[in-house]
C-alpha cells in the first residue's frame, strides 16, 4: 500500500489529475467529499458543529457549507475550531477506507488543505500541483467565479511555494491536458516503483 497526497490550490487541477491517476489504476479519494460526508445530518460531526456554531449554519435542516465558510472565513479562531472538529473525523474516515483496500493499492488522496493542516496527516509521498497565477485565474473565471471571489480564496490558502516545500513531486499545470497527462504518467511510474520496493 502506498498512501499519496495530491494537493494544490483552488483551480490547480486536483480533480483533473485525480481522474488521470484513477485511469492509471490508483484508488482516488476526495477529501472534500469525505469532509461533506462527516457533517451530514445524523452524524456526530453534524451534531458537534451545530452545538458549536449554532443553528444559523443550517439551511433546510442541513449544514449550509457556504454559510459555514462565510462564518469562519473572517475569524481565524472559529476556523481553527471548525478544523479541530472536522479534521479528526475526516482522518478517521480516510483510515477506514484505507483499511478496506487490498495491500498492493496505491491510494491517492486529493487534499486541498494539506499544507494548512500542518502535519496532521501522514503520507508516503506528496504531490503538489502548481499553476501560474494568471492561468489559474482564467480557469476559475471560466468556472463562473468572480475576480473578487478568486483573489479572496487564493489569499486564504497557502502559496504554491509553501506547498512545494513539503512535496516529493511537483506537477506544473500551465499547459494543455496532454502535457498534464504526461507529467502524471511519469509520477505514476515512480509511485509503482516505490510501491514495488516497499513489498
Ligand atoms: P478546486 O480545488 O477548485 O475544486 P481543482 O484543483 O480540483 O479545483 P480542477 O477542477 O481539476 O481543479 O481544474 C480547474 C478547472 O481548470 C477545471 O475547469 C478544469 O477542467 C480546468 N483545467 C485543469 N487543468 C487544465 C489544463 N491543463 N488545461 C485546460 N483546462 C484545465
Amino acid at each position: 500500500m502506498l498512501i499519496v497526497a495530491l494537493t494544490g490550490g483552488i483551480g490547480s487541477g486536483k480533480s483533473t489529475v485525480g481522474e488521470i491517476f484513477s485511469q492509471l489504476g490508483a484508488v482516488v479519494v476526495d477529501s472534500d467529499q469525505i469532509a461533506r460526508n462527516v457533517i451530514e445530518r445524523g452524524t456526530s460531526g453534524f451534531d458537534l458543529l451545530v452545538a458549536t456554531f449554532g443553528d444559523g449554519i443550517l439551511k433546510n435542516g442541513d449544514i449550509d457549507r457556504a454559510a459555514l465558510s462565510t462564518l469562519v472565513f473572517s475569524d481565524p479562531k472559529k476556523r481553527e475550531l471548525l478544523e479541530q472538529i472536522t479534521h479528526p473525523l475526516i482522518r478517521s474516515e480516510f483510515s477506514k477506507i484505507v483499511k478496506s483496500l487490498p495491500e498492493e493499492t496505491i491510494v491517492v488522496n486529493q487534499i486541498p488543505l494539506l499544507f494548512e493542516s500542518k502535519g496532521d496527516y501522514r503520507f508516503d509521498f506528496i504531490i503538489t500541483i502548481s499553476v501560474p497565477h494568471n492561468i489559474r485565474v482564467d480557469r476559475l473565471l471560466k468556472r463562473g467565479l468572480s475576480s473578487t471571489q478568486i483573489e479572496q480564496r487564493i489569499k486564504a490558502q497557502a502559496s504554491d511555494a509553501e506547498r512545494e516545500s513539503i512535496s516529493d513531486s511537483v506537477i506544473v499545470n500551465d499547459n494543455d491536458l496532454a502535457s498534464l497527462t504526461k507529467q502524471v504518467e511519469d509520477i505514476w511510474i515512480k509511485l509503482t516503483e516505490i510501491n514495488r520496493l516497499k513489498k
